[in-house]
């Protein structure tokens, strides 16, 4: 029998060529089936036909796209390409405007706010742009215990963290599936905190499948660069090297079960406008094929990271660029949770907050056991860290820093436990409907926050914004929510 089969062509940007094999084998049947769903999921020559298709965007066409994605009918793949495009000042501040409206009617105005929690830098991969890469033999490698662990997690409750984003290096020896899954048990069952996403390497299914059996609530994986040229180029070794297998792992977590999944690039490796097109797309085809897209879209940039080979970016993205791409994500998936963390200046983490971000960090660490072991109030740069930070502020300043926005910080995690996730949560937020929850539940939680941990001054600064809010929220029970809650009861929501 003379079959024929499909391989990527080296440096061929992610196209296909034939190959001819007289003997197919089970792996190369494997190899087939990804590359036919990745084949799928993105079209290199159609994101960069459309690039340049929409080079000089026409002020009246992107005029009228703004106006019609107010009203949350997202973006066709051509209008977003227009205002990736877009660079006249005055037409960026008409993209920010909307793209603040279209967050205000999906979510309302609230931030909400966590932690991550690092649990090891031990790595197998050679990732270039990162500090906890293979080798890197300065870094001090560590795997937390599971009481480490743990105790990170309580001491992160006890400042008034909900929820946390576990994060972790790839490598079966020390954090394989069976060490998540007993971390995730053990904080659950020893603290506060209410529920725990994560953003580990890509398994197979049946990992998957087991991971979300612990009640974790997001799997968060960034594919870094769309581009797979360069993707090849910036993960010259190890597990991670295998592009496809990196493309294809929301279908593997989604299959498993996972209905809220997380995506991102890392903006600096490629062209911003590719990366975005490339995302949007990835979300398209995710949304046809399963009924839903991603829970969150994260926007993390290239950071100095000590020990890595790329520290400045071969694409800088510039804060006006981040600001768009933002923009343009709350405008063609206007569900989205979109995250931004602390590897922003505080500035602008300010700044995006009022145009389109809905979820934020704050107080981060990126070394394991880094908030237990390093002082807080001092920082240091610390060879165990994956990048540097911009942002330290910690969890009551940020809270007082939304609040001066006009915003409602949230410690809400009331979707994971009402089961408003994956095509549910796709209908509501669609709809204009999540903020019915989304207001009230940001309350309950920070009239808890600033009963049992805020500063006196978050207090005074709170304790007025819900008392003004509270006659708005519809809900009729609300104030006597409220109330049970300054006596005492915890964990009321919607
Ligand atoms: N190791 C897993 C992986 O790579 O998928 C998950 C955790 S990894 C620590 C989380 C993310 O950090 C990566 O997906 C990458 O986007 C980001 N990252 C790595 N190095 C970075 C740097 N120098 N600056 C900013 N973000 C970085
Ligand atoms: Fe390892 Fe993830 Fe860092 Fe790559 S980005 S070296 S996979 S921890």
């Amino acid at each position: 029998m003379n079959l024929n089969w499909i391989i990527p062509a080296e440096g061929s940007g992610g196209r296909f060529v034939i190959f001819k094999s007289r003997r197919p084998c089970w792996f190369t049947a494997f190899c087939f089936y990804i590359m036919q769903t990745t084949e799928n999921i993105i079209n290199i020559e159609e994101i960069d036909a459309l690039i340049k298709s929409q080079e000089q965007p026409d002020l009246a066409y992107i005029r009228e796209i703004l106006k019609k994605a107010e009203n949350l009918s997202g973006l066709t793949e051509k209008e977003a390409a227009a205002l990736l495009n877009t660079n006249a000042p005055d037409l960026l501040s008409e993209l920010f405007k909307t793209s603040a409206i279209v967050k205000e009617r999906v979510y309302g105005k609230r931030i909400v706010l966590f932690a991550p929690l690092y649990l090891s830098n031990e790595c197998t991969n050679n990732c270039l742009y990162c500090g906890f890469r293979r080798d890197n033999k300065d870094a001090r490698r560590k795997t937390l215990t599971i009481n480490e662990a743990v105790g990170e997690a309580q001491f992160l409750a006890q400042k008034g963290y909900k929820r946390l984003l576990l994060v972790s290096g790839e490598d079966i020896k020390s954090s394989n599936i069976d060490y998540l899954i007993t971390v995730i048990n053990a904080i659950y069952e020893n603290t506060d905190i209410r529920i725990l996403h994560i953003n580990a390497p890509p398994m197979k299914t049946e990992d998957f499948r087991r991971l979300k059996e612990t009640g974790v609530g997001v799997y968060q994986s960034f594919q870094e660069t769309y581009h797979s040229e360069t993707y090849r180029k910036m993960h010259p070794s190890g597990m991670k090297k295998d592009y496809d297998f990196r493309l294809s792992t929301m279908d593997r977590a989604i299959e498993a079960g996972f209905d809220d999944i997380g995506m991102g690039t890392l903006l600096g490796l490629y062209d911003f406008r590719f990366e975005a097109l490339a995302l949007i797309q990835h979300a398209r085809y995710l949304e046809q094929r399963f009924g839903f897209g991603p829970h969150t879209v994260s926007v993390p940039r290239l950071q100095p990271a000590s020990g890595a080979v790329i520290n400045d970016a071969p694409y800088p993205v510039s804060d006006t660029d981040f600001k768009k791409i933002v923009a343009v994500y709350r405008l063609a998936m206007p569900y989205v949770g979109i995250v931004i963390s602390t590897r922003e200046p505080k500035e602008l983490r300010n700044e995006i907050i009022k145009i389109g971000a809905s979820q934020i960090s704050a107080g981060s660490r990126t070394n394991p056991g880094g908030y237990t072991t390093t002082n807080t109030e001092h920082r240091t740069p610390n060879s165990e860290e994956q990048f540097e930070t911009e942002d330290h502020r910690t969890l009551d300043e940020m809270i007082q820093v939304v609040s001066n926005s006009g915003n409602f910080p949230s410690l809400c995690t009331a979707c994971y436990r009402r089961n408003r996730t994956g095509k549910d949560f796709r209908i509501l937020a669609d709809k204009g409907d999540m903020q019915r929850y989304c207001l009230p539940n940001a309350l309950l939680t920070f009239q808890e926050y600033l009963i049992d941990y805020a500063s006196d001054e978050t207090k005074n600064i709170g304790q007025k914004m819900i008392d003004d809010a509270a006659p708005k929220v519809e809900q009729r029970d609300f104030r006597e929510r409220l109330e049970r809650i300054k006596k005492g009861e915890r964990d009321i929501y919607y």
